[in-house]
C-alpha cells in the first residue's frame, strides 16, 4: 500500500533518528551528568554555553535519538562547533566514549543533509559543503593528485607568484581564512627530493626494527621535508624504513565529516598495504592521522575478519616519538640555544595517550631549555578543517593560546601534527612575534639538533 506523503516523510525522519539511536544511545546513557568534563572543553571555555560543552552535546544527541529535538535545527550547530579534540574523554570519570557519540552524530547529520538536498533540488548544497565533498572524495584518496597539488604549490613559491598574491591580497578577496593560511604555508621542498612509495631505506648500523612509514596526505603533499627527515631520523637510530606502496589517506577527515563509508574503504586499503610490508611497527608523524590509525578497530563492528585484522594493525601503529624514545638515543650534534615550549596534538595526547615521549625528546636536546606552557594540553582549535569552517571561533581560541605561549618566552613552539603546526604558525603571525618566534614540527627540531638537513 502506498503511504500518504506525510507518512512517508515521517518514516524517513524516523530512519535517521533510529540510526542515531542505534549508533549512540547506549553511549549517551553512560553520561551521569557530573560535569567533570566541562572545564576540559575549549569550546565551553570560549563560548560559555551548556550546548557548547561535552555534557550539553551528549544530552542533545540523546534527545535527538529519542526524537525529542530536531536533528538539523537543534543538533547541527553544537556538533559543528565541537573541535573533536576529545579532551572531555580524558576528563570523564566514567569513560563516556564521546568520540563515538560525536562521530555517530556527524554521520547521521551528514546523511540527513544529503537526503534533504536531494529531496529539494532547489535547496542546493552550500558552496562550502561542495568544496568539502570534492576535497574528501576527489582529492584526499588520490595521493598522486595531492602530490601534483604540492608540486604546483612548490612552483608557485619558487616563481615568487606567492609574494604578488600576498601583496595584492588576492586570496583574501575570495576567503579571509584562506588568505591567512596562504601566508603561513611552509616553504615546500623541491619535488626531486621526494621519497617514493614502495621505496626502502636501510638502517644505519645494526637493524633494530623494520618500520613501515605512513607519510599521510597533507604531510606528503606540502610537508614532505618533515617526512624525509622522519625517515632519516629512523635510519640513524637503527631502523629500516619501508613506505608501503598501496597505502592511502588514513580517512580521519572523512570520519570527522560523517563519511564513514569512505573511511572504512580507506582503512581496508591501508590494513592490506601495511600487512604486506611485514614490518614490526607502523609509524606516523601526524597526531590526527595517528589517532585514526589507532582506532581502525572501531570501524569494523559488523565484520569479524576485518575486526581481527584491524586490531593487529592498531597494535603495531605508533607515533614517531614513541619509536625514537624506544630505539634512541638520538645522536645529537648541536647545542640548542633558547627556550622551547610544546603544544600537544589533541589526537596524540587524548586518543593515543602519547604526551611524555615528545617532552622527553625535547628535554634531551643539548642546550635546550624546555618550558611547559599553561594549557599545553588544550586544543589549539585547528581541529582538522575546523579552523577553515569556523574561523572566528578558532581564532579566539588560538589568540588565547598565543598569549600563553608568549608567557613561556619560548623562541620555538613545537608540535606534532601538520594541522597544529599550521595553526601555530598562523598564531605566531597573528600575534606579530614572527621575527622572534618560530613554530616547528618535533621532527624538524630533532633533525636540526642532529645536523640532519
Ligand atoms: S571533543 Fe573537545 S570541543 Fe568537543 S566537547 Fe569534547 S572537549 Fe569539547
Ligand atoms: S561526559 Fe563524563 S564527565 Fe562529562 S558530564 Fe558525562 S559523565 Fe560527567
Amino acid at each position: 500500500m502506498n503511504k500518504a506523503p506525510h507518512e512517508k516523510e515521517l518514516a524517513i525522519t524516523d530512519k535517521f533518528t533510529q540510526k542515531l539511536r542505534d549508533l549512540s544511545y547506549e553511549a549517551t546513557n553512560q553520561c551521569v551528568q557530573c560535569g567533570y568534563c566541562l572545564p576540559a572543553c575549549p569550546t565551553y571555555e570560549s563560548m560559555g554555553k551548556e550546548s557548547q560543552s561535552p555534557r550539553g552535546r551528549i544530552n542533545l544527541v540523546k534527545m535527538a535519538a529519542e526524537g525529542k529535538i530536531d536533528l538539523q535545527k537543534d543538533l547541527v550547530e553544537p556538533i559543528d562547533l565541537c573541535l573533536g579534540c576529545r579532551a572531555c574523554e580524558v576528563a570523564c570519570p566514567v569513560n563516556v566514549p564521546y568520540g563515538q557519540i560525536y562521530e555517530a552524530a556527524k554521520e547521521v547529520i551528514t546523511e540527513h543533509q544529503k537526503h534533504e538536498h536531494h529531496k529539494k533540488q532547489k535547496n542546493k548544497p552550500k558552496i562550502q559543503t561542495k568544496v568539502v565533498d570534492f576535497t574528501l572524495t576527489s582529492l584526499f584518496p588520490h595521493r598522486n593528485r595531492l602530490r601534483t597539488l604540492g608540486n604546483l604549490t612548490w612552483l608557485y613559491q619558487k616563481t615568487k607568484i606567492n609574494k604578488v598574491v600576498q601583496k595584492t591580497k588576492m586570496i583574501n578577496k575570495v576567503s579571509e581564512p584562506m588568505g591567512q593560511f596562504e601566508k603561513i604555508l611552509p616553504e615546500l621542498e623541491a619535488p626531486i627530493k621526494r621519497y617514493k612509495y614502495g621505496q626502502k631505506f636501510p638502517a644505519l648500523g645494526e637493524t633494530k626494527a623494520v618500520i613501515a612509514f605512513f607519510p599521510g596526505c597533507i604531510m606528503d603533499a606540502i610537508m614532505s621535508k618533515i617526512n624525509r627527515l622522519t625517515i632519516e631520523l629512523l635510519q640513524v637510530i637503527g631502523c629500516e624504513v619501508i613506505i608501503p606502496k598501496n597505502q592511502k589517506c588514513c580517512g580521519a577527515l572523512h570520519s570527522h565529516q560523517g563519511m564513514k563509508d569512505g573511511a572504512v574503504k580507506l582503512a581496508k586499503a591501508n590494513i592490506e598495504a601495511f600487512e604486506a610490508s611485514g614490518a614490526d611497527y607502523y609509524v606516523n608523524n601526524a597526531g590526527g592521522c595517528g589517532a585514526m590509525l589507532s582506532e581502525y578497530n572501531h570501524l569494523f563492528g559488523q565484520e569479524p575478519e576485518w575486526k581481527k585484522r584491524s586490531e593487529a594493525f592498531v597494535g603495531k601503529s605508533k607515533d614517531i616519538t614513541e619509536i625514537l624514545v624506544k630505539f634512541g638515543p638520538l645522536p645529537f650534534k648541536k647545542e640548542w640555544n633558547g627556550i622551547i615550549t610544546y603544544q600537544d596534538s589533541c589526537h596524540l595526547r587524548n586518543v593515543q595517550g602519547v604526551f611524555q615521549e615528545p617532552r622527553e625528546l625535547l628535554r634531551s636536546i643539548p642546550g635546550a631549555s624546555f618550558m611547559e606552557m599553561e594549557g599545553s594540553d588544550r586544543c589549539c582549535a585547528s581541529g582538522g578543517i575546523y579552523n577553515l569552517m569556523n574561523f572566528d571561533e578558532s581564532m579566539k581560541i588560538l589568540d588565547e593560546k598565543m598569549y600563553k605561549a608568549g608567557k613561556t618566552n619560548a623562541k620555538t613552539i613545537v608540535t606534532t601534527n601538520p594541522g597544529c603546526l599550521l595553526q601555530m604558525k598562523l598564531g605566531v603571525e597573528r600575534s606579530g612575534t614572527g621575527d622572534d618566534v618560530d613554530a616547528k614540527h618535533i621532527v624538524e627540531i630533532l633533525a636540526e639538533a642532529c645536523l640532519i638537513k
